[in-house]
């Protein structure tokens, strides 16, 4: 039997500087933001629309009192407010400027991104459903946003019990991303095809999800739009209710190496702004069959064969103090999500699983060297 520090002397390669890259999805909506769609209206009305939606947004029970601010590799960082009970109320995003921005006219620098805070349903307003993750779905997820320092994305299929009011997530499909310079999309086509292969497993799309590669995984405004506007016509067209579940791999503030996630809805009020609220998520391990994990993850594999650019080189440093490589966080990641499902994992079962997470971030590593060798040889 393989014993658990087993993981980790297989997970030791050597360890160049880290450099963290900090281009990708909400960071490019950060950068341009008061874009496309939004022309009618002046930067000043830009700013005072967005600050109102946020004000209605901030909770008003709890007094915010601190600031901190945590740079990130490169030039950017964030503010975090947090709440008298230490919570992260609401973060500041700034991004430093990618040369992709700088050709693009009249962003003079970037703009900061808020992420917005995300309510608790409670006694008085409880939640509508409550949410069970597969731990497969929750794995395929991890390592997608562990193998990019872009954002990436995905469709999350599964079944709603309307009379135990109970949304199953039982499958996480990676689809491709297609940036307009605004921001990150699921890709129409890559979003048909997850849809299809859902379906032809018999079952229903009951969420998306993305990552927030280095900041919290609260959302964006731009996210609760496509949240809202991805409810209704789920509503309209569906039985089964959709979430919106954004992980952070590499969030500099975690105190844990586990991924940090979210799992949203959003509701409008009068003024029809959405207001987010998180839903309790239980973590599923039975009738889980660990031998097809790897299989699940065929599609991480794909879409880095497609486009490796922005993907983690595994066998780098992700950490000095205490040394960590970015194989093992997300092998010890994995670990974390496992040892937080019910029922409780036999030892052996935990221990096969983290061996098909390891030989995903393998497969990884080898793709990722023969890419870099093709673009070496290239150019050498
Ligand atoms: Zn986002």
């Amino acid at each position: 039997m393989l014993k658990k520090k087993s993981f980790i002397e297989q997970a030791r390669y050597t360890r160049p500087l880290y450099l963290m890259s900090n281009s990708g999805g909400c960071e490019n909506i950060v950068a341009s933001a008061g874009g496309q769609g939004r022309e009618k209206l002046s930067k000043e009305q830009l700013a005072a629309q967005h600050q109102a939606r946020i004000d209605a947004m901030r909770p008003r029970k709890k007094k915010h009192i601190q600031d901190s601010w945590f740079p990130l590799a490169g030039e950017g960082g964030y503010t975090i407010t947090h709440s008298e009970d230490g919570e992260a109320v609401h973060t500041t995003v700034v991004m430093p400027q990618s040369h992709k921005n700088t050709v693009k006219v009249h962003m003079a620098k970037p703009e900061p991104i808020k992420l917005i805070y995300c309510n608790k349903f409670t006694e008085s307003k409880p939640a509508p459903y409550s949410v069970e993750l597969h731990i497969e779905p929750l794995l395929v997820m991890d390592v997608h946003a562990h193998s990019s320092h872009s954002e990436v994305i995905g469709l999350l299929g599964g079944n709603y019990d309307p009379r135990r009011l109970v949304l199953q997530i039982l499958r996480a499909v990676a689809c491709r991303s297609s940036s307009s310079g605004i921001h990150c999309d699921m890709c129409p086509v890559s979003q048909t095809e997850a849809s299809e292969r859902l379906h032809d497993e018999g079952l229903e799309v009951v969420g998306w999800y993305h990552s927030h590669p280095t900041f919290f995984p609260n959302p964006s405004l731009q996210d609760l739009d496509t949240q809202s506007h991805m409810q209704e016509w789920f509503a309209k067209t569906a039985s089964a209710p959709l979430v919106g579940f954004i992980l952070s791999p590499y969030c500099p503030t975690s105190r844990t190496s586990a991924s940090d996630y979210r799992c949203l809805i959003v509701e409008s009020n009068n003024e029809r702004t959405n207001i987010p609220y998180r839903l309790t998520v239980d973590v599923i391990s039975n009738e889980f069959d660990p031998s097809t994990l790897l299989r699940r993850m065929d599609a991480i594999f794909l879409l880095h064969e497609e486009s490796s650019e922005a993907m983690v080189d595994f066998n780098t440093e992700f950490r000095s103090e205490p040394p960590l490589t970015y194989l093992e966080k997300c092998v010890e990641s994995a670990r974390q999500h496992l040892k937080s499902s019910l029922p409780p994992l036999a030892e052996e079962a935990e221990e096969c699983i983290l061996r098909s997470v390891l030989q995903a971030c393998n497969t990884l590593i080898v793709l990722k060297q023969t890419k870099s060798e093709l673009v070496a040889e290239k150019h050498g």
